[in-house]
């Protein structure tokens, strides 16, 4: 009996309280939003067919959470899934709940800020990457 109960209490130790339901598929790019940005990453963000030209969403409710478009997703590179997640949490988790029009001086085909409300351009967040990551920091 004294064996059951620690077992219980293991197996609720070590449940997930915090984190709701984050797909595995998210995962290293909140690690590193959390790691650039210092903050921790407290909501649901799943996969959800959205509505053409829908690619991710921040529901700003009391329990905000983010879907993200599957098809979009498996389809666009490593950099865009990471500015897709990071711009969702910038909505949700800084609490930033509008766009940037803003393009960069230097490169007018290429926004100023992930939080345009179009996609970057892979070719702009490999060219840019630092000044993207950096210029979010402005958003907390
Ligand atoms: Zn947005």
């Amino acid at each position: 009996m004294k064996y059951l109960i620690l077992f219980l209490l293991l197996i609720i130790g070590c449940g997930k309280v915090d984190k709701l339901y984050i797909d595995p598929a998210f995962y290293p790019y909140i690690d590193l939003f959390e790691q650039y940005y210092g903050v921790n990453v407290n909501l649901d963000i799943t996969f959800y067919s959205l509505d053409e030209p829908t690619i991710g969403q921040c529901h700003s409710t009391s329990n905000p959470y983010i879907k993200i478009d599957p098809e979009f997703w498996f389809s666009t590179d490593d950099l865009q899934q990471k500015a897709l997640i990071f711009h969702e949490l910038v909505h949700c988790v800084f609490g930033f709940m509008d766009h940037e029009n803003a393009m960069l001086e230097e490169e007018p085909y290429c926004p100023y800020s992930i939080m345009h409300k179009h996609i970057v351009p892979s070719y702009c967040l490999d060219k840019y990457y630092d000044h993207y990551i950096d210029e979010l920091r402005d958003y907390r």
